[in-house]
């Protein structure tokens, strides 16, 4: 069954070669106790090695079943090692870090038999080998005599036809070598076992034939096998070894759990690099999301507002600090020369008014896809009052928006309004009451989302409808009495009052500030009014009726209820928010002025006879302001003006000269009529700065359009301050963003190189096991997804490991930074970002892991069984 023709063998060192084998011929039969004797260092190891097919042969051939083995694949190799021949060495060569079990089931896990199977089989040959007891004690637990009666066991485990043993007794004391002896006397009854040893005694006792060795030459043997003898052979079984990717993960899964201290320490330096890149994930995801908050929250103070008419704050401040004087001549040593700086003001002045096409505008907004994905909300402003009253105020009935509390203390002028608005007179005697500069109720963005992340709620719900508002107030429940004083909870003649006596010098002593509480607040109602509520038709023609307390009295209680449906408060988490301290009321509210306006009689009637003016009842002048000339009147009406009284004339003559100040459009304005498309401002309101980027982008592309299509007046001219403020804080973003990516790089590059380091060194350790891996009949392939799977699953648990000491560092870090900034959840992992680094992990680590592995699998199954 197996004969070598003529072998010999060659070990070469640098320039030195050693010939181990010098020319070998021998023949086995298939059934004999083999010693080969001879002196160290005779070539009996060497022999032995090729024989099992764990060295190669220099020169000359093995015969295997009389087939030569001169064109055996490696993995032809494998499977003779696996399934034909059983290996015992002097120095046992168990796996130290498996059970006994574990240690004589390996061979059978190459080959790909059940587990079950394999326990069975492995108890049974432990049992024959007298070791029953001990199958779940380590190596390390047992006495040498025991240890080699495992390695017997596992040489013995795939039923071979062939036992190598290379001095098997060599380390065992004499007892316990008879004792070995015996056993493999025994095992030598059904096949060959060939046994290197230098005890003769041994050889002479148990062994049927003995071969002496010397320099690598055969010098005698004692009972020669002849070619007939060898001829019954056995049929060697040729089932390929192969070990599934799942058998070498469970492999070295049971392998690191056996060590689980090592794998812990492995995986965690492993899991090192993942923590500092989780880290900063967390982090930078934490700042992020908090610029993400801030950007959200500065675009829903600061939108980008588009007027009718604009002007460029922007050229204006930049010509104000000289930006834009650069390129100045030099002055000349012991002159002195002016910079422009009022010239470019007044030349960005004269350059930059604009006049908008906001109908234009608003038309494209509404079409335009790109717009809805860039913002969080469009508000469309029109010039229309909100006229608020309190019929139930502590002065009585109180015009609570647009607010007279500045008047109360004089300072009415400073918020001047240019607005026509007929309620100018009609309360604390034509004040000039602000139409935009005391409105201390606001419009709420129309983003119900985005309100809800700014505002939390203290009471009640937020409004459904067009008479629903809320009262907006501060982080810490209050609200300044100026809105007290607003919406006539305090009195505003109080106010007024003290404000005489500190004019004339006199003491003055004012309520204290009450509170409220929330069920006071909650179901206060208010009244609306509108501008065209104030008219009233005598002899055909409207008058303005609002200097008539009364009247003004009974519209007020005629009035629409608007009711205060809750109390709003900003999110801490809300970085900045738009409004507090005043009343906020819904885009419907208008919607809903608008209609009521526009539907009036007044407004019909104008509208309908857009030539009369329906104040006067006069056509509108074709040249408005002009001055009133007598000259141009017919004698009829000169004869008619002589029949009326001086109070009459005077009264016709004011007519005729607020004929001549109005316009159609000038009327509609006083109505505060307006065309829903036609509004007087647009303010986007972006989700971030990239998206006010791409907006802005938008509104270019627009500009070019329409320019490109000859309509000049469609172009959009607007003023973006905040943008001038934020670039530099973006800019700074992105340098932060830059420089934790690089950070993040880095990591990574140092986590790969560690678990390229540590796989190594694992290898290293392992060399012997790879040795005896092979000399079971593992392949090279069987080698690396050993390794392979090793890495795999420490590359698997080190990128949990990190997730899972990340996620918990992250909880000290947040409260850590929520102390020092009082910003909360800045250190906080995506699930999408912890699923990638494990992934990362895994990669990195089974890349990191591939060299070594092949290392491992290149290795010399001689010499890593060699090795120590
Ligand atoms: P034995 O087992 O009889 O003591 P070996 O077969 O181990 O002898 O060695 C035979 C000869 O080959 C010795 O001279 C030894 O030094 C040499 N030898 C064995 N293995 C190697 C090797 N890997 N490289 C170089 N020389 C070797
Ligand atoms: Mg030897």
């Amino acid at each position: 069954m197996l004969e070598l023709k003529n072998i010999t063998k060659e070990y070469r060192t640098g320039d030195q070669v050693v010939q181990a084998l010098k020319g070998i011929n021998l023949k086995f039969r298939s059934n004999e106790f083999v010693s080969i004797l001879g002196q160290s260092g005779s070539g009996k190891t060497t022999l032995l090695n090729i024989i099992g097919g764990l060295d190669r042969y220099t020169e000359g051939d093995l015969l295997i079943n009389d087939r030569s083995t001169k064109e055996y694949k490696d993995r032809d190799w494998d499977t003779y090692r696996n399934h034909s021949v059983g290996f015992i060495f002097q120095s046992y060569n168990l796996i130290p870090h498996q059970s006994v079990l574990s240690n004589v089931e390996l061979a059978l896990t190459l080959s790909g038999v059940s587990k079950d199977e394999r326990r069975e089989r492995a108890r049974e040959v432990l049992e024959k080998v007298g070791l029953k007891d001990h199958v779940t004690k380590r190596p390390s637990q047992l006495s040498g005599g025991q240890m080699q009666r495992v390695a017997i066991a596992r040489a013995l485990i795939n039923d071979p036809e062939i036992l190598l043993a290379d001095e098997p007794t060599g380390a065992l004391d004499s007892e316990t070598s008879l004792q070995i002896m015996a056993l493999l006397q025994e095992i030598a009854a059904d096949r060959l076992v060939i046994m290197v040893t230098h005890n003769p005694q041994l050889a002479e006792d148990y062994s049927t034939r003995i071969i002496k060795v010397l320099d690598g030459e055969i010098i005698s043997d004692s009972n020669p096998a002849s070619e007939i003898e060898i001829r019954d052979s056995k049929i060697l079984k040729n089932d390929k070894t192969f070990m599934s990717f799942f058998t070498a993960l469970s492999l070295s899964f049971n392998n690191l759990l056996t060590k689980k201290g090592r794998t812990l320490l492995t995986a965690f330096a492993g899991s090192i690099g993942i923590i500092g890149i989780a880290l900063i994930m967390s982090l930078s995801n934490g700042v992020q999301n908090y610029i993400a908050r801030i950007e959200e929250d500065t675009l829903s103070s600061y939108p980008l507002t588009i007027e009718e008419s604009t002007l460029d704050m922007g050229m204006i401040m930049g010509a104000l600090m000289g930006v834009n004087t650069e390129e100045l001549d030099e002055v000349e040593e012991g002159e002195v020369a002016g910079t422009p700086i009022m010239t470019d003001v007044l030349a960005t002045l004269a350059s930059r008014k604009d006049s908008n096409n906001l109908t234009a505008f608003k038309e494209f907004l509404e079409e335009d896809a790109a717009v809805q994905e860039n913002i969080n909300a469009i508000q469309y402003s029109y010039n229309i009052p909100i006229n608020i009253f309190n019929e139930n105020g502590v002065d009585g009935v109180v015009q609570v928006n647009p607010s007279n509390v500045m008047n109360a203390i004089g300072m009415g002028q400073a918020m001047d309004a240019q607005t026509s608005n007929p309620l100018q007179s009609a309360m604390g005697g034509g004040g000039m009451m602000g139409a935009s500069g005391v409105d201390s109720w606001k419009e709420l963005l129309n983003n119900q989302e985005l309100l809800e992340s700014q505002y939390d709620t203290v009471s009640g719900r937020w409004p459904e409808s067009f008479n629903e508002v809320i009262l907006i107030v501060d982080e810490n429940n209050r609200v300044s009495d100026y809105m007290l004083y607003s919406l006539g909870l305090l009195s505003q003649e109080e106010l007024s009052e003290s404000f005489q006596s500190i004019l004339e010098g006199k003491d003055y002593e004012l309520s204290d500030i009450p509170t409220y509480s929330n069920e006071e607040l909650l179901g206060m109602t208010f009244k609306l009014v509108l501008n065209t509520d104030l008219y009233e038709k005598e002899n055909n023609l409207w008058a303005n009726r609002s200097d008539d307390q009364a009247f003004v009295d009974e519209v007020v209680a005629n009035g629409e209820d608007m009711e205060i449906v809750g109390i709003m408060r900003p999110n801490p988490e809300a970085v900045t928010t738009g409004e507090t301290g005043s009343i906020g009321y819904t885009s419907l509210l208008k919607e809903h002025i608008m209609q009521a306006v526009n539907g009036s009689e007044i407004v019909e009637e104008q509208i309908n006879n857009p030539e009369i003016n329906v104040f006067t009842g006069l056509e509108f002048p074709e040249n408005a302001n002009e001055e009133f000339d007598f000259a141009a009147l017919s004698d009829e009406e000169r004869a008619y003006m002589a029949t009326l009284s001086e109070v009459e004339l005077a009264e016709l003559l004011n007519t005729y000269q607020d004929n001549f100040n109005a316009t159609y459009e000038s009327n509609l304005a006083t109505l505060a009529a307006v065309d829903e498309e036609k509004p007087s401002a647009i303010n986007l309101y972006a989700k971030d700065f990239e998206t006010k980027d791409n907006l802005e982008a938008i509104i270019s592309d627009y500009n070019t359009r329409e320019t490109d299509a000859g309509r000049d007046e469609n172009v959009i001219t607007y003023s973006d301050l905040v943008g001038t403020i934020m670039s530099s804080v973006t800019s700074i973003i992105n340098i932060i963003s830059y420089v934790l990516i690089a950070f993040v790089g880095v990591s990574l590059v140092v986590s790969s190189i560690m678990i390229g380091i540590i796989t190594y060194i694992s290898v290293l350790e392992r060399t012997k096991e790879i040795g005896i891996l092979r000399s079971v009949g593992a392949s090279k392939r069987d080698i690396s997804r050993v390794f392979n799977a090793e890495t795999f699953i420490i590359g698997l648990f080190s990128g949990l490991l990190g997730i899972g000491i990340t996620a918990l560092l992250n909880i000290p870090i947040s409260v850590i930074i929520k102390n020092m900034t009082g910003i909360s959840g800045i250190a906080s992992l995506p699930i999408e970002g912890a699923a990638f680094l494990v992934l990362v992990s895994l990669v990195l680590t089974v890349i990191a892991g591939l060299i070594p592995a092949r290392m491992a699998a290149k290795k010399d199954p001689v010499e890593a069984l060699r090795s120590e």
